[in-house]
């Protein structure tokens, strides 16, 4: 079975933080956690869905994972006069 990551969120169980949220092949929403081996699924049921994704920190798809943006090198007015040649 093809696993499909959705997102992350704590084990009700043992309390690992990033228990995986992943979808089962009728795309229903379950949750796996790595370190207890507990497993839940909402097996289509809309409130155990809505449950589940309340707690859900949703992965991010499309861009990397890139939380610190890109520091430009601030310049002044004054700077290029001081470029060591
Ligand atoms: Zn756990």
């Amino acid at each position: 079975m093809a696993k499909k990551l959705i997102g992350h969120m704590a084990c009700p169980e043992c309390g690992f933080s990033d228990a995986e949220v992943g979808e089962d092949k009728n795309g229903h929403p379950y949750r796996h956690c790595p370190d207890c081996n507990a497993q839940y699924f909402t097996r289509g049921d809309p409130g155990r869905i809505a449950k589940l994704k309340e707690k859900m920190r949703p992965v991010k798809t499309g861009e990397p994972a890139q939380d610190l943006p890109a520091t430009p090198k601030k310049r002044g007015a004054l700077d290029g006069l001081f470029d060591p040649k």
